[in-house]
């Protein structure tokens, strides 16, 4: 998601009320504790195999993107670059747990959320990895993503610039014998040039945001037809947990949830198809209200919404809404 895609107070007030409830039951599955289901994982480290955390961002205070990183016998490597001060956030936390140097900070994807953190890594001594499609996106939108950011963000205005210097095109993998990580692409989907992050060991998976649990779709770098497929391939996988870009940890069907919303989402643009794109925006509250009688994926409409009913009417042919007057 981009840091300027907030929910509306009473979405966010609904989303975080069904964050914290299944946070708190996937806890108690994942670790046996008696977590109290109103208890937030935001900001906290979560163990989730030996050597293997995950920490759940502040994203409406900060804008923070979802964190994992696995202590290796020689080095920590970190999943997701986050901004300046999400890294800065979270690197005192690893510190707690390893004084194994930080070697790789993986990018998810090229969004600022995700990549912007990665001087921070850098001068603690990480090289940031990537496929090279993050790479090529960076091309395409910097540095005025930045320099827009850097507006509005001290963080982001302290820092530079650095784009991924390890980069891989369909797939990399760490493996010291004890523990394994491949980093795959597996597609389209949110942008060109997500990656995701799998430990078939503990068959764990991180997605970037590929895959959320929560309101937090932001389409216009991505392409949704592609992305229900490449959500396939990660759901082949056959994880057990998911670590998502944005919103609390669950299991596998975080990774179903997400892909039935755009499923559905594609499936009511298709009911309209034949409206202009006036019309078409109009049109929008209406499958709100469908969306939302719909208790799997009730979770992910938001006011993001309007412009991923414009974008899969985009992809299906139609054209950009008229600016509201
Ligand atoms: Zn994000």
């Amino acid at each position: 998601m981009k840091p300027e895609i907030f929910p509306a107070r009473f979405a966010y007030f609904l989303a975080t009320l069904l964050a914290m409830l299944t946070a708190g039951v996937v806890a108690q599955v994942l670790y046996g504790t008696t977590l109290s289901a109103a208890e937030s994982q935001v900001n906290k480290v979560q163990q989730l195999a030996h050597d293997v955390y995950f920490h759940e961002g502040d994203i409406q205070g900060h804008g923070h993107c979802n964190n994992g990183w696995v202590v290796f016998e020689d080095y920590v490597l970190v999943i997701d670059g986050n901004f300046p001060s999400g890294a800065n956030e979270i690197i005192p936390k690893i510190r707690a747990i390893s004084n194994k140097p930080i070697r790789f900070a993986f990018d998810t994807h090229h969004h600022g959320d995700h990549a912007y953190g990665n001087q921070v890594w850098a001068d603690n001594g990480a090289v940031a990895v990537a496929h090279t499609g993050v790479l090529e996106e960076m091309k395409k939108y910097e540095p005025g993503r930045w320099n827009d950011a850097a507006k509005s963000r001290p963080d982001v205005a302290a820092s530079k610039l650095k784009p991924p210097t390890l980069l891989f095109p369909d797939k990399l993998i760490f493996d010291d014998g004890k523990h394994r990580v491949e980093l795959i692409h597996f597609g389209v989907a949110h942008t060109h040039g997500d990656g995701f992050a799998w430990l078939p060991k503990e068959k764990i998976v991180f997605t970037g945001d590929a895959c959320v649990n929560g309101a937090y779709n932001y389409v216009a770098d991505g392409n949704i037809e592609q992305w229900i497929k490449t959500l396939d391939g990660a759901r082949k996988l056959g994880a057990t947990t998911v670590c998502p870009g944005h919103g609390p940890i669950g299991t596998s069907t975080v990774l179903d949830d997400q892909q039935v919303y755009f499923t559905e989402l594609r499936k009511q643009v298709k009911l309209h198809l034949a409206k202009t794109p006036e019309a078409m925006r109009d049109a929008v509250d209406g499958i709100k209200a469908t969306l939302q009688k719909q208790e799997q994926i009730a979770r992910y409409v938001g006011d993001g919404l309007g412009a991923q009913v414009e974008k899969v009417y985009v992809e299906m042919g139609g054209k950009a809404f008229p600016t509201a007057k």
